[in-house]
């Protein structure tokens, strides 16, 4: 009989014992070795049982034994340390209120949303790099001490877990979580009983939802649930999966992650005391509706519209993720109208939303709109509702800015203010534990926070070849191990005899040079680009003096039929007895199998279709190990590639597709054969690959310190936080009389004016003197421009010359913009404005004059998408 729902009875800890409690909840522990080390010390058996799981542990251990640990001295001694280092970790000043000491005016708090969150194995809230990225988003948080909470949704049953049939075709199966069961507490009030959120639903229908909280580290993470008794069956089923079902479930979970997620931000900050977080952060347009709902609270607090806006807009910051249009989320404009709309009651812009009173219908729905009138664009609303914007590496910030111009029309896309940075990932979490003891030898200290400083990583030019390559070696070792053992599980799964399996106690090999390719599995990062020529493939496995052994991993999205064949086509070439010992694709990718994968790799390879990878972060957690990656000049890797710390795959542009995979397949043997391979087994008289070594310590000086998470949360800190929370300090601040949010208001009312001016702005005449009759390079050109303003004040544009090389239909390239000065007034209202400039470059040169909107409180003269040219 199979039980209809489970939960977790815990132990009672011995008094003695207790601290033991508190650090199986704080997941702190998930990159706290020491910690992880305790625990296992409580039982070694059960916790590899329990896959090392803290929560999971104390559920299972025999009172017994925990009345022997709380009688054993030493155990004692080190949980009690361990118990004051997590509260001095929760409660001294780090790199955060260090800056703040220094004067820097970061914000009191910031909101971090996002539909996944990938922290620990044992919770698994995540289907792959997004959610890996938020999750070490927030540890690093943690590590520099910013004020952050994290919000997102508890799935009652994550992401899938991957098996295989005996044919090899993907298998999905939903293990149901049980929240009692994991580190997590449900948020309750002052009268004890837990907090429910309440979104209305067509049909006066309501949503609830509890809200659970994690603790990552010093930073809280709250996850809505609506598996609640007040919820009807349906509405039960909000949270059920991640990922799962049709449009209409999930514009119910992103309303509930956008708008309940505000509504549980709240409802924390009251309870706990702290300040309302004033920047928010969408990690991704999934979240985009938590700027309505900000505009709700405004609009109720007393702000009109335009005003709420400005201030949403001045304090939230948009990270879009993929470089596709398809890859965006899109709601048909009927189902948002369904959702939003309907309250019968009007106001001055028509009808108002009956989900977010105050708020008018159509304001919501032109947020997400798109050249596709039917369809509601999230990223679209995302961008505007966030004054700042940015892609996760160089290159995607460019394809970005391409690919959103549509909504700055008229600005090159060199122009559209959407920037970049860098995705990382979190040392403590992805480095393999020898790597760490290393580092805190080499610091001559416990405090990882050093490795953020570049030079820091110079003093591995200390380090032995023979210590760097018994690290790599022992880490390949260790793979293996666990490659056989999730081998045999997978074929027993399938199907086969023990009897049968006798061989895999011999595949792999530990002295082998190791590929690894792991990820998930949409079309354009091309799991069996690698299959495009099999001999070739068979020969560099089974090359008698140079093998290479390859392990595959991945998970297609349960819809995708095509990409569970792709996964087949591995499997079945993988299953072969020529080469089943040098290559396999393992089920059930997922953050337990990934660190090994990273920590045992010698090359990681990644071929993505350019430049749809907007970042890619399993090659750098690889690097972080000395792993060397061997990719297309792709997300990260075209921006940090130096020619020294891997190898990269040269793109083949402007062909047909199956051309590409054929140019690209060809170069990727090449490389491996050619440079991969012969570099790894070309050995000096003690057996080491010198020269491999070599790039490996290259790899950990060069790339160490960018690849990192904590370098990314000071960027976003710096770059995008910082000046949102002074963007909304300067926006809700007094005006001259003492009206609050005074600036806000003028800048609403001068949006508007704008708006309505600007199809009369023109420039009438542009005249040029000064130069002489053979220009040369540096040549005096003093320019003037008659403008006709349309009411408009000369200090509330920006008048610019733009000059440079011009190609043969006279398109300006890369140009320099020249502010011009205002000079006076010129006939019939026109303003004139006038520079001086030297001419910057030699050739073909032209020029033009351009009006955009200016205003101290817009991040950029481009912000409004406005200008008029010549
Ligand atoms: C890092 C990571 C990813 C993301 O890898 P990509 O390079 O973005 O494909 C996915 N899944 C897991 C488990 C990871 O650890």
């Amino acid at each position: 009989m199979k039980a209809l729902r489970r939960f977790t009875v815990r132990v009672h800890l011995p008094e003695r014992l207790a601290a033991l409690q508190r650090l199986s909840i704080n997941l702190r522990w998930s990159w706290d070795r020491p910690t992880q080390e305790l625990f296992r010390a409580v039982d070694p058996e059960l916790w590899q049982q329990v896959g090392c799981d803290p929560v999971g542990l104390l559920g299972q251990v025999t009172p017994k034994r925990l009345d022997e640990l709380a009688a054993d001295e030493e155990f004692l001694a080190r949980l009690d340390a361990l118990n004051a280092e997590l509260d001095d970790y929760l409660t001294r000043p780090l790199w955060y209120q260090q800056q703040i000491e220094n004067g820097a005016e970061f914000p009191n708090g910031i909101a971090y949303f996002s539909m996944e969150f990938g922290i620990a194995e044992s919770l698994p809230n995540y289907s792959g790099g997004l959610g890996i990225l938020a999750g070490d988003h927030l540890k690093s948080a943690s590590d520099l001490g910013l004020p952050l909470i994290g919000v997102g949704l508890l799935y009652r049953s994550g992401y899938f877990r991957q098996s295989l049939t005996a044919d090899g075709w993907q298998q999905q199966s939903y293990p149901a979580l049980d929240p009692q069961g994991l580190p997590l507490h449900l948020l309750t009030g002052a009268d004890n009983k837990p907090v429910l959120v309440r979104i209305a639903m067509p049909d006066d229908r309501t949503l609830h939802a509890r809200v659970w909280v994690a603790q990552v580290g010093r930073i809280p993470l709250l996850l809505l649930d609506s598996d609640v008794p007040e919820n009807d069956h349906e509405l039960r089923s909000v949270t059920d999966r991640l990922y799962g079902g049709d449009q209409e479930h999930r514009i119910k979970q992103e309303i509930l992650a956008g708008i309940g997620g505000v509504r549980a931000i709240r409802a924390f900050c009251e309870i706990e005391g702290r300040p309302a977080p004033e920047v928010f952060h969408m990690n991704e347009g999934h979240a985009g509706f938590l700027g309505a709902e900000r505009i709700r609270e405004l609009i109720d607090a007393g702000l009109d519209l335009d005003t709420a806006l400005t201030v949403v807009r001045s304090s939230t910051v948009f990270t879009t993720h993929t470089p596709v249009p398809a890859g965006i989320d899109r709601f048909p404009v009927e189902m948002v109208r369904r959702y939003f709309g309907g309250s019968g009651a009007d106001g001055p812009d028509g009808e108002m939303s009956r989900l977010l009173p105050g708020v008018p219908l159509e304001r919501i729905i032109a947020f997400g709109a798109e050249n596709d009138p039917s369809v509601f664009n999230m990223a679209h609303m995302g961008l505007r509702l966030a004054q700042r914007a940015n892609g996760v590496s160089r290159l995607h910030g460019k394809v970005s800015r391409a690919m959103f111009n549509s909504l700055w029309p008229g600005f090159d896309p060199d122009e559209v203010p959407i920037g970049s940075i860098t995705n990382g990932v979190h040392a403590p979490t992805w480095a393999a534990p020898q790597w760490i003891e290393l580092g805190r030898e080499l610091l001559g200290s416990e405090d990882l926070d050093k490795l953020r400083e570049p030079a820091v990583w110079q003093r591995l030019n200390k380090v032995a070849p023979e210590q760097i390559w018994s690290i790599r070696s022992e880490l390949r070792r260790r793979l293996v191990e666990d490659v056989r053992v999730r081998l045999r599980r997978s074929w027993l799964e399938r199907g086969a005899a023990e009897a049968e399996l006798g061989w895999i106690a011999t595949a792999f090999d530990p002295d082998v040079l190791t590929v690894g390719f792991a990820r998930r599995v949409p079309t354009y990062k091309r799991l069996t680009l690698m299959l495009r020529d099999p001999q070739r493939l068979e020969k560099l496995l089974l090359d008698e003096q140079r093998p290479i052994q390859l392990i595959v991993a991945g998970k297609s999205h349960p819809a995708d039929e095509g990409g569970k064949a792709l996964i087949q086509q591995v499997v079945r070439f993988a299953d072969r007895p020529e080469v089943r010992h040098r290559i396999a694709f393992l089920p059930d990718y997922d953050m337990s199998m990934a660190r090994l994968l990273y920590w045992g790799c010698d090359v990681w390879l990644n071929n993505p279709l350019r430049p749809l990878e907007a970042c890619g972060t399993s090659g750098m957690k690889s690097a972080l190990n000395g792993g060397l990656n061997l990719s297309i000049r792709d997300g990260w890797w075209d921006e940090w590639y130096d020619g020294e710390n891997g190898w990269e795959i040269p793109t083949a542009d402007g062909v047909d597709e199956a051309r590409r995979d054929d140019l690209e397949a060809a170069a990727l043997y090449d490389l491996l054969e050619q440079s991969v391979a012969p570099k790894f087994y070309e050995r000096d008289d003690n057996g080491i690959p010198t020269r491999w070594v070599e790039m490996v310590r290259h790899t950990l000086i060069a790339l160490g310190p960018k690849v990192l998470a904590s370098r990314m949360v000071q960027d976003y800190t710096e770059k995008y936080y910082a000046p949102a929370a002074r963007s909304l300090r300067r926006t809700v601040a007094a005006d001259s009389a003492g009206e609050p949010f005074g600036a806000a208001r003028e800048l609403a009312a001068y949006r508007l004016r704008v708006a309505e001016a600007w199809p009369d702005v023109r420039i009438t005449d542009v005249d040029s003197y000064g130069l002489p009759d053979t220009p040369l390079l540096g040549s005096e050109l003093t320019l003037t421009a008659t403008v006709q303003l349309a009411g408009l004040r000369p200090d509330e544009v920006s008048v610019q010359a733009v000059l440079g090389r011009v190609d043969e239909s006279d398109a300006l390239i890369d140009p320099v913009k020249v502010p011009m000065r205002h000079t006076g007034s010129g006939d019939g209202g026109t303003e004139l404005f006038s520079t001086t400039t030297p001419l910057p470059v030699a050739g073909p040169v032209g020029y033009t004059v351009r009006v955009l909107p200016h205003h101290p409180l817009l991040a950029g003269d481009n912000e409004l998408g406005l200008v008029r040219l010549a």
